[in-house]
């Protein structure tokens, strides 16, 4: 039958079959936060678990731990009721959904962290590669938990939960030479484990399968910062694509807000040393002085003009939104807002919940012409294309 459909259709299908068998079932994430470990130690927290190493099979219960090791290209585990097992992986493999574990880098201080699931170690090129097999709900609540704190309301977190899942369904592929989908930190999105809030849960549930697309039903870039200052950034400004869906409004929501103000105070000698480093060439007349009432692209002193972004970048400022003052010997840096101002506004979108806005408000505050429509209705999108 399919032998008479053009070749570009049967591609079409099987990308959306791919899409959808993702939609509700597990997404295997990269735990690279463990930071490239060589042994790591597994504790069961709750419920009743299966180890699969080699040929064995052992039931692990509340509380045991298990150890392992990387020995090469090979691992080693062992348990408190078996010898060392030398094998190719470990399976650590979840009875039911209410189980969840811990794991800790054995030579990390980091404070162990907890997740639902199963748990596969292998051996990778120099260190050892854990990869949680998680249910996309359980994972996506931990995502919010990570990336959006646990202060706010449901329609807050229904807003992040549906920014999340786009973003997912959108980088599904990114990790796929890596043997996962994709990774724990904010290369894809932050995942430091299960949500310990009922709330992100409810959130999460609330939205299933919900994701934001433009009128072609695409799945679109939502980027979100944490305080845009009062006015959110073109995308166009900061990177080079400019996406229709992202022009810039000016928010009255998030003014008042933690991040809303910062200042910093830099060496005068340092910042026109800097400058000149760059492409200036100073005059004694040159105004350094710099006013951005409104969001600008370009800082200017005399005829020189450098990208706020990259003054951003390399003077670790919280955003790109700032004006500069000097006098004899400082310069001084009045700022606002944090992060890169593009898309979303966490600051600003909590306040709008704490008004009474609901999630479909706050995204079409934020974004321009964007539809919620479920993931089995989304056309494959390019990037998810272009893997194949
Ligand atoms: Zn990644
Ligand atoms: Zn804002």
């Amino acid at each position: 039958m399919l032998i008479n459909y053009p070749r570009s259709i049967i591609l079409v299908m099987l990308l959306a079959a791919n899409l959808h068998s993702q939609a509700n079932g597990v997404i295997r994430v990269g735990l690279l936060s463990l930071d490239n470990p060589l042994s790591l130690t597994v504790t069961v927290i709750e419920g009743n678990y299966k180890l699969l190493a080699g040929r064995q099979s052992i039931v692990l219960l509340k509380d045991d731990n298990i150890l392992i090791n990387r020995a090469g290209e090979k691992i080693l585990v062992s348990t408190e009721m078996s010898n060392n097992i030398l094998a190719d992986s470990v399976v650590i493999q979840s009875a039911e959904k209410a189980c969840y574990f811990s794991i800790r880098n054995n030579n990390r201080a980091a404070e162990p962290r907890e997740y639902t699931g199963n748990l596969i170690v292998k051996s990778d090129i120099e260190s050892l590669l854990a990869i949680n097999e998680v249910d996309n709900d359980m994972y996506l609540a931990g995502v919010v938990q990570s990336e959006a704190g646990v202060k706010g309301n449901i329609e807050y977190f229904k807003t992040q939960a549906v920014l999340a899942r786009t973003y997912l369904f959108m980088n599904i592929k990114r990790h796929t030479l890596d043997g996962y989908h994709v990774c724990d930190r904010t290369h894809c999105q932050a995942y430091n484990g299960k949500s310990e809030s009922k709330t992100i849960n409810q959130a999460v549930h609330a939205t299933r399968g919900q994701v934001l697309v433009n009128a072609d039903s695409l799945l679109v870039f939502t980027p979100f910062h944490s305080n845009c200052g009062g006015q959110t950034e073109s995308s166009g400004n900061v990177w080079l694509t400019r996406m229709p869906h992202i022009s810039g409004v000016t928010d009255p929501y998030c003014t008042s807000s933690n991040n809303a103000r910062w200042t910093k105070k830099i060496n005068r000698k340092d910042w026109i040393s800097y400058l000149r480093n760059n492409g200036y060439r100073h005059n004694d007349n040159d105004i350094l002085d710099f006013e951005q009432l409104n969001r600008k692209r370009y800082y200017s002193a005399g005829s020189f003009s450098y990208p706020l972004t990259r003054l951003r970048e390399d003077w670790n400022l919280k955003s790109s939104f700032f004006s500069v003052s000097l006098d004899d010997s400082t310069v001084i840096l009045n700022g606002k807002g944090y992060g890169h101002g593009v898309g979303l506004c966490q600051e600003g979108a909590r306040v709008m919940t704490e008004r009474g806005f609901k999630m479909r408000e706050i995204i079409d505050f934020y974004f321009d012409g964007l539809l919620i429509i479920n993931i089995d209705d989304v056309k494959p999108s390019l990037e998810i294309s272009s893997a194949f």
